[in-house]
């Protein structure tokens, strides 16, 4: 392990262009459960898929039940030093972009600078129309749900969902668009707690990697792309990335 540290911190200090790319795994230290993990949250609830929110009303309703139960864990949550390191290593060295799959604003929330960050599967901190995309706040729907079971319906009569991007809903194209231009780009790419399955996001590390970049994958269990890194560290994010950037 300590061959190991030493051998990222030397990666991170000869790359100029690198990107770090996250999954749920990294906010698992904030209290925040993942998806795959014993515990996580796929042993318990299965996802709702686009589709079926959608079409029907007990699925919608279903949908913001669970986002009002998953929020008493999520609003509590704060930056982990996994977070913070990154945060860190955005400030001081040549980590250009932060591509994450996460939904729950713990990047920015721990210093991440925003207009670098990429969220491929959107923010869970928002609502949005699906139809004309105005922004709602989260608090008055919750309200009016707990209240009478109301559910959001935008003025032009769009669905109203959180801003992240269920199972078989189309992915953002902007994300997509810059994460895509920084995999293939960038001299160095650290995936950091995914296990690299949910695709399109997980193709990020071997499109970085077969455009010339040194692929590093820090994640508690293996993954079927470690093969394919030159540098793998299985181990907790938190303690790794504490010891790649001390954070005093
Ligand atoms: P995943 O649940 O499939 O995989 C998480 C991986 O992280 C696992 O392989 C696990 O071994 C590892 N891990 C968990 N805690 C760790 C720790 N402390 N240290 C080291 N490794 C740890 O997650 P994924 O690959 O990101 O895919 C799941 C999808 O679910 C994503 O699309 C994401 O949008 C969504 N999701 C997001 C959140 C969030 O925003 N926090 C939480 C759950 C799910």
């Amino acid at each position: 392990m300590v061959d190991a540290i030493a051998d990222l911190r030397d990666l991170i200090a000869h790359a100029s262009r690198t990107v770090i790319f996250t999954g749920a795994g990294i906010s698992t230290e904030s209290g925040i459960p993942d998806f795959r993990s014993p515990g996580g949250i796929w042993t318990k609830n299965q996802p709702i898929q686009f589709q079926d929110f959608m079409a029907s009303e007990d699925a919608r309703r279903e949908t913001w039940r669970r986002k009002i139960e998953t929020d008493k864990v999520m609003l509590q949550a704060q930056p982990n030093r996994g977070h913070l390191a990154i945060a860190k290593l955005m400030h001081m060295s040549t980590v250009r972009h932060l591509v994450t799959q996460n939904i729950d604003g713990l990047h920015q929330a721990g210093g991440a600078p925003e207009a670098r960050v990429i969220e491929l599967h959107g923010n869970a901190t928002y609502a949005a129309c699906l139809e004309c995309a105005e922004r709602f706040e989260l608090e008055p729907i919750k309200r009016a749900f707990d209240t009478d079971g109301t559910l959001p319906v935008c003025a032009c009569g769009g669905h109203v969902k959180t801003a992240t991007i269920s199972f078989g809903q189309q992915m953002p194209q902007e994300p997509m668009r810059r994460a895509n231009e920084a995999a293939n780009n960038c001299d160095l790419f650290i995936a950091v707690g995914s296990s690299l399955v949910v695709y399109p996001a997980a193709g990020f590390p071997l499109i970085a990697k077969n455009a010339g970049a040194d692929l590093v994958i820090i994640n508690r269990d293996p993954t079927d792309q470690d093969q394919f890194a030159d540098l793998v560290i299985h181990g907790e994010i938190g303690p790794t990335l504490a010891k790649v950037v001390p954070l005093d």
